[in-house]
């Protein structure tokens, strides 16, 4: 029922006029100010990481334990 789950993402508190962005690392749909800036592209417009501020962090201090057992 695409409706309803539509109905329930509004609830959830994601506005629809607000710009979204699916993370790349746990495929959730959140909002821009969720993810890191990550420059510009050639157009001007601001890129943004593929990952949200969540998974990048948790991607960053995996890194960092990897690098401290090797
Ligand atoms: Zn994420």
């Amino acid at each position: 029922m695409p409706r309803v789950r539509l109905f329930q993402m509004l609830e959830g508190g994601v506005e629809m006029n607000e710009a979204v962005r699916m993370c790349g690392t746990c495929g959730e749909t959140k909002p821009l100010s969720e993810f890191y800036k990550d420059g510009k592209d050639k157009e001007g417009n601001v890129k943004y990481r593929r990952d949200c501020k969540d998974c990048y962090r948790i991607t960053r201090l995996r890194a960092r334990r990897m690098k401290r057992r090797v």
